[in-house]
């Protein structure tokens, strides 16, 4: 069995369609949606994400506002421009790029946000509707992975769904809105025992560790579906390359499915930003989010 591969390029390029159609519709009603990015100090791999999404939100129609600031800025400052920028009313989605140095309680500032203009789902409030199944924002990345097994048409519940990491950006939120779908879930993590049994009994592989091809053919059950969201700089016959936590060509001979990485999960999470700062746009003007957009999930 070779798996089908599931082509987040083209999944993302999808639903930017759809969110800028979004936009249009908006705009004919004179709504502008804005989204503000907040980048403090100078990491290479974070200015590149931080660049990337307003470019993205740009060729949507999306207004981006981005803002650097100095690594040692201090706290309070920090949370006088998010502050500000939740006053602002051409500012619908207010996104901080984490990691945020040492010196600053990030939840702190995550919960500062207005909870209407969170766009990555990070907020106490939003994170909190989440575990309770309500209306909320969800957080980028396991809504990527949730569209891409969508996109699959496979029925998801029943499914016993294998979580690899319990990160409050990644692991967590995905593992409920897969139990949302009704699928069994298992989160595993660096104190779990036999992790390789465990993962052997999925149907559904979400992998996100932050370790490369950490996830072997031999973990998984034949015909597993397996989402790999993990991104690990490594360097193979001398030069850079980014692979998954997954074993892409090992695992591609067992699975149906496979994300690839790059060309997976990472641009379904820029896309689902951009989706995001639509929502938010939407409803906090009072009006139905778009069919073409909530078709999406
Ligand atoms: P994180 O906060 O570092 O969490 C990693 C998780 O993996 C933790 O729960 C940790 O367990 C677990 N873990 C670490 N070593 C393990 C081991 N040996 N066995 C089992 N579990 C282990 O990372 P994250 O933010 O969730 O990100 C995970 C990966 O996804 C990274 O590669 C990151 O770059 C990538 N990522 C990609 C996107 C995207 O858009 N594609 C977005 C976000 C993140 P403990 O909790 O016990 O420490």
């Amino acid at each position: 069995m070779t798996a089908n591969i599931i082509d987040g390029k083209q999944l993302s390029s999808k639903v930017k369609e759809q969110v800028k159609l979004a936009v249009s519709q908006l705009i004919k009603k004179q709504i502008y949606p804005g989204l503000a990015t907040i980048i403090v100090g100078d990491d290479a791999a974070s200015s590149i994400y931080v660049k990337n999404k307003g470019k993205s939100a740009k060729e949507v129609g999306i207004k981006s506002f981005q803002h650097t600031l100095p690594e040692y800025i201090e706290e309070k400052n920090l949370l006088k421009l998010i502050n500000e920028l939740n006053l602002n009313d051409s500012v619908d989605g207010i996104l901080v790029q984490l990691p945020l140095p040492r010196h600053i309680n990030s939840d702190l500032v995550l919960d500062s946000i207005d909870p209407s203009k969170d766009v990555d789902g990070f907020n106490l409030l939003n994170a909190g509707k989440i575990y309770l199944s309500r209306e909320g924002v969800i957080p980028c990345t396991p809504l990527g992975c949730l569209i891409m097994l969508r996109s699959i048409k496979t029925e998801l519940r029943g499914k016993n769904a294998v979580i690899i990491g319990r990160s409050n950006i990644v692991g967590k939120p995905m593992a409920q809105l897969l139990l949302n779908e009704d699928c069994t879930i298992t989160i595993v993590h660096s104190k779990t025992n036999n992790i390789s049994e465990i993962v052997k009994e999925a149907d559904i592989i979400i992998a996100a560790v932050g370790i490369a091809n950490f996830v072997k053919a031999e973990w998984v059950k034949k015909g597993a579906i397996v989402i790999d969201v993990g991104i690990n700089r490594i360097i193979l016959d001398g030069k850079n390359k980014l692979v998954g936590d997954v074993n892409f060509n090992e695992v591609k001979e067992i699975a149906s499915y496979l994300s690839p990485v790059p060309g997976g999960v990472g641009p379904m999470t820029i896309s689902c930003l951009l989706m995001n700062t639509v929502f938010q746009c939407a409803r906090r003007n009072n009006i139905d989010l778009p069919n073409n957009l909530t078709d999406l999930f």
